[in-house]
């Protein structure tokens, strides 16, 4: 038997079936276990005393996250997620008409911020593999050029700049060009993968590293997000704190979270153990579906999202019909795969990058 995907044309059944309630939502790469009982009995705490406002400009949460990562408080400016610190970077560092370099597709924040920023957004095709082409994203830093993102691991592909990649591009970036250096997932990298940003930002005062508890952690909802690096630049990116902006129950869920690492470390390797079954066995089933690193996997198109769709499974699709869907609940991964007929045993299996 061979594979066969829907066809990505289709017309109105589909739409039809598209505003029903998904049965599983993994469209937004989330993490699908609820808060930890200890995290959310520290925000219950909190949220007894919501008529309170909170700090008027945050300073506990840079405190906590500072001494966590190794840096000093003024090198730390926490926000809305990272979504909305990397706002606020836009904002503080570059003025409209200026140029955002970024791997694409890539996460959907950046062109959405950069056209509300008034930037002038340069996207730069990925690989073949699903790689951010660094090479070609230095080229594509002129003199317009107000900031570069990269991602590690990279959205919606999963895979991961090798660091001495990184470091090659980095030295060749301008010093007057921030560099945001996107983890939102870097939790969920391979010891082997991991590097140590505080060793780059010595020789690389532009670095700014990005993160954020939406996903490892399991706190989206909560919206906080955080970026470290050179004191000078994020004093810039501070004067834009929002007053009154970050909520209470975060700072309670950063430090409940924080003394819970290991329990979140068991979970983050039963995410990544059914990210890498589910990709397997999509392998098995003829679909090149690339190595992740993160808590989703990005299914090739033509046809994927459409297929996915069908199976009551809400993604992230892609112009070309491919889908991104994050993985770690069991039901739904399962579901993924009964979305895909199986090849006959005959069949071999492709290779994916
Ligand atoms: N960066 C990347 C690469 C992401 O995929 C996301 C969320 N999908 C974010 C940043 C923003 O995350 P949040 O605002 O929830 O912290």
């Amino acid at each position: 038997m061979t594979i066969q995907l829907a066809d990505e044309t289709r017309p109105s059944r589909q739409h039809h079936r598209e505003r029903a309630t998904p049965r599983f939502d993994l469209s937004l790469s989330e993490n699908p276990f609820p808060p930890l009982p200890s995290v959310l009995s520290a925000v219950n705490i909190v949220l007894a005393q919501a008529n309170r406002y909170p700090e008027f400009l945050p300073r506990r949460l840079p405190k906590l996250i500072a001494d966590h990562v190794g840096v000093h408080s003024d090198q730390v400016v926490v926000g809305s997620g990272a979504t909305g610190v990397a706002m606020q970077i836009m904002q503080a560092l570059t003025t409209p008409g200026a140029g955002i370099v970024y791997g694409s597709p890539t996460f959907d924040g950046y062109p959405i911020m950069a056209d509300m920023a008034g930037l002038d957004i340069v996207p730069v095709p990925l690989d073949a593999g699903g790689n951010q082409d660094l090479p070609a994203i230095a080229r594509a830093v002129d003199k317009r050029t107000g900031l570069v993102v990269v991602c590690r691991p990279h959205n919606p592909t999963g895979t991961v700049i090798p660091i001495r990649q990184l470091k090659a591009f980095l030295d060749a970036v301008p010093r007057r060009v921030p560099v945001i250096l996107d983890e939102a997932y870097a939790e969920f990298l391979g010891i082997a993968d991991r590097i140590d940003p505080l060793a780059l930002l010595p020789r690389h005062p532009n670095l700014l590293v990005l993160r954020t508890f939406s996903k490892a952690y399991g706190l989206a909802g909560l919206r906080i997000g955080y970026v470290f690096g050179n004191r000078e630049l994020l004093s810039r990116v501070r004067r834009l704190q929002l007053p009154f902006g970050v909520s209470s129950a975060a700072v309670a869920a950063v430090a409940a979270s924080y003394a819970a690492e290991p329990e979140l470390a068991a979970r983050i390797v039963r995410i990544t153990a059914g990210r890498e079954a589910l990709r397997n066995a999509l392998c098995h089933r003829g679909i090149a579906v690339p190595r992740s690193h993160a808590n989703f996997l990005y299914i090739p198109g033509p046809g994927a999202a459409t297929a996915l769709r069908r199976a009551g499974i809400a993604v992230k699709a892609y112009p070309d019909g491919s889908a991104r869907i994050a993985v770690g609940d069991p039901e739904a991964d399962n579901a993924v795969l009964q979305a895909f007929p199986a090849l006959s045993d005959f069949d071999p299996i492709p290779e994916a990058s």
